[in-house]
This record gives structure tokens, C-alpha cells and sequence, in this order.
């Protein structure tokens, strides 16, 4: 069989692997505790999914304008407008099915064969695979525990060369959940307007900050018109499997990604986009208190972790992430890295997280090793979870 060399770029996810391990095992009669996959374990809330089914009975059913319906993007302008304080008009909106083609749209519209595309490392692992899919060149931009997990400004300015076509940024950050400081911000900013770079900013996780208001370089001076805004519904209001997600952007690239939006999927499911509205002009309590919830559960785990031995755990600021360093447990283990007490955790303790190498390519130097958790899974499921790492590092 013959294929297109493009395809060889496309990597996939190393969640979906361990998932599928982790489904293996259940079968088998093991008991889990999973912290693996990045999804909120709440339900949609009730309202949105009475406006999803609603909408159906209505017969929204319809194909859709690309670009997603004015009355959608309109309240997507109005809740950019109210949660990062800068202008947004509909024209400026583009409504896809999950966030996830904002990434695929925003950098193949922008990037050239050549170019460089600085990006988060560790980082979602997507971003490496769409910039190779697009024949860029992913320059890995080390996000440090030094730093509470933002990047050193000035080796972000060393990474930058005249090659550099896009810096991509995500705060707060998957997997280190991590949130930049507004000087770092800035730091991208000047960069960004003195070498006319694009700027494509993963806030998906916004809403989830537990350290108050996580800044979005769109509001910084001279950066609205070079930033693509990427968010959406799967984390915030609990709606993975819905996939609805959004992107801000300048008018005329607008255009180009909506025509890749006709060319690919026509457009998103009509009455996804009536619960989208639902989900932004209703009432706010479910993600408050889902929200708060996921709060308690990175103090229990986090607080827990700090006191294991062979694990140094920061408080993460935002998303639903904990980054750990294992580096010591690995020592004392006698395991290699952070694969291979991934995989005996998983084996001997019947728990499941990802290590470094689900998270792009590992930086040059870098020699500490690191797990990420996911702790959108119930405070008992975290407790015994926890019971069960601590057993296993004191064996
Ligand atoms: N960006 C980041 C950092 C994510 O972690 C995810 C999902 O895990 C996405 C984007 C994609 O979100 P969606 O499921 O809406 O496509």
C-alpha cells in the first residue's frame, strides 16, 4: 500500500494507549485507579443537555453556516469580551466540533513548510504532531518546575530565530497545570510584535484556576491581532464527548479557517452549538462547584504526594493536572525513567498516569522525571489511589 508522506507525521496519543490498558486490565478483574485520561468525570450539567435535546425535538438538524450560527458566536464574543477584557466581534469567531481543530486549522493556516513553531514541552502532544503534519518545525520550549511551570523568558528568547513563525502557548498548562505570570506574558509579546510572529494561545483550561484570573496575552497591547484564542466546552462544562470548542481570531484569518472548516466538516452539529449557548448565558453554579471540587481533590492528592518519599509535588495552579517529580522514586525503585514506573505502577499497584514521554519530545539537558495525574476522578477513588502509591514506594 502506498501513502501520502504527510501521514508519517501524525502521531497519536499515548493516553489512548494507556487507556486501553487500563480497559484491558478491568477486564481481566483488576481494579484501577485511574488519574490517566485528561476528562472531567462530572456529567453535562442538567440545563445544557435539556437545550442539546430540545434543539433536537425543534429540529436544529440542519447544516449550519462554517463558521457556526450569530446567535452561538455572538455570546462566544460576549463571554471573550467579559472574561478577557478585549473587543470581540462574531466575524472573529469560528465554532468546530471539540477545540482540537482550532490547533489543526489555526497551524495549517499559518505556518509554512520551514517554519518554526515554538511550543510548550512538556505539552499536549498534539502540538508537536499538527506542526510536523504541516511541515513545520516544533522547537521544544522548556516549561520548568523552577519557573512553578511557565518557561525562562530568556531561553524563549534564544529560541527564537528568524525561522520562527508562531510561539504556542497553554495556560493553565497540560500537564504541569502551570500559569504563566503577566511578565512572562509579556516577555512573548514584545517578541511577538517585533518579529510579526502569530501567537496561538490553548486556554481551554481557564476556567479552571485556582490562584485567581489566569492572564490571556490577547489582552496585552498589539496582540489581539495576531493571537488565535483557542477554547471550548469539553473541560469547562464537562462536554467532551459533545465536541464543541472555538476560536478568536483576526477577521481575515477567520476567513481562511472557516474555509478549511467548509472543506473538512462542513460545520458543527447544529443543536451542539444551541447547548453552547445554553452552556455561556446560563447559570454558572455547575462549573463553580465543579470548580471547587477539583480544588479539594489537587489539595488531597498534592498534599498527600508532597509526603511520599521520592516524590516532590507542586501545588498546580490551574487545569486538572498534577505534575510529580519521580525522579528519587525512580532511584530508589531501580526503574530507568518515568516510563518504566509508569508501567510498574500501573502493574504492581493497579494505578494508572502518564509519564514525561506522553508529553512531546524530552528537552536537550533535561534529566529530571516526572508523571502527570489526572484528578478528575472522585476524592475516594484518589484516596485509595493514593493508599496504594504510598504502599508501593515504601515496599
Ligand atoms: N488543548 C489541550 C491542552 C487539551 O488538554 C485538550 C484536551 O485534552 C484539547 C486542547 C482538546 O480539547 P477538545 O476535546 O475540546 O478537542
Amino acid at each position: 500500500m502506498r501513502f501520502a508522506e504527510r501521514v508519517f507525521a501524525l502521531q497519536g496519543e499515548s493516553a489512548f494507549d494507556v487507556l486501553s490498558k487500563v480497559q484491558r486490565m478491568e477486564r481481566d478483574g483488576r481494579d484501577v485507579v485511574s488519574f490517566a485520561i485528561g476528562e472531567p468525570d462530572f456529567d453535562t450539567p442538567e440545563h445544557i443537555k435539556a437545550a442539546g435535546i430540545r434543539a433536537i425535538e425543534e429540529n436544529h438538524t440542519h447544516y449550519t453556516p462554517s463558521a457556526g450560527i450569530l446567535p452561538f458566536r455572538e455570546a462566544i464574543a460576549r463571554y471573550v469580551e467579559r472574561t478577557r477584557g478585549i473587543d470581540v466581534s462574531p466575524d472573529e469567531v469560528v465554532v468546530t466540533p471539540g477545540a482540537k481543530p482550532i490547533l489543526f486549522c489555526g497551524i495549517l493556516c499559518c505556518v509554512n513548510p520551514g517554519d518554526e513553531v515554538l511550543t510548550p514541552s512538556p505539552g499536549f502532544p498534539t502540538y508537536e504532531s499538527v506542526i510536523r503534519y504541516a511541515g513545520g518545525v516544533p522547537v521544544p520550549l522548556p516549561f520548568v518546575e523552577e519557573k512553578n511551570f511557565s518557561f525562562d523568558t530568556e531561553t524563549f528568547r534564544r529560541l527564537v530565530t528568524p525561522k520562527t513563525r508562531m510561539v504556542l502557548l497553554n495556560f493553565p498548562h497540560n500537564p504541569t497545570g502551570g500559569v504563566a505570570s503577566r511578565e512572562d506574558l509579556e516577555a512573548v509579546a514584545a517578541i511577538a510584535r517585533e518579529k510579526d510572529l502569530w501567537v496561538l494561545s490553548d486556554e481551554i483550561y481557564r476556567e479552571m484556576a485556582y490562584e485567581g484570573d489566569v492572564p490571556s496575552i490577547a489582552s496585552l497591547p498589539g496582540m489581539k491581532e495576531r493571537t488565535i484564542i483557542l477554547d471550548g466546552f469539553s473541560k469547562t462544562y464537562a462536554m467532551t464527548g459533545w465536541r464543541l470548542g472555538f476560536a478568536v481570531l483576526p477577521r481575515e484569518l477567520a476567513a481562511h479557517v472557516t474555509k478549511l472548516v467548509t472543506n473538512s466538516v462542513s460545520c458543527t452539529a447544529a443543536f451542539v452549538q444551541m447547548a453552547g449557548i445554553a452552556a455561556l448565558e446560563g447559570p454558572q453554579d455547575a462549573v463553580r462547584s465543579m470548580v471547587a471540587e477539583y480544588r479539594a481533590r489537587r489539595d488531597l492528592l498534592c498534599d498527600a504526594l508532597a509526603t511520599f518519599p521520592g516524590v516532590v509535588c507542586q501545588k498546580p495552579r490551574g487545569a486538572f493536572y498534577a505534575y510529580a517529580n519521580v525522579t528519587e522514586a525512580c532511584r530508589r525503585l531501580g526503574v530507568s525513567d518515568s516510563r518504566a514506573f509508569q508501567e510498574k505502577l500501573l502493574e504492581e499497584a493497579g494505578v494508572a498516569v502518564l509519564s514525561r514521554n506522553c508529553f512531546g519530545s524530552r528537552n536537550v539537558g533535561e534529566d529530571q522525571e516526572y508523571v502527570r495525574f489526572c484528578y478528575a476522578t472522585s476524592r475516594e477513588r484518589i484516596a485509595e489511589g493514593l493508599r496504594r502509591i504510598r504502599e508501593f514506594l515504601e515496599k
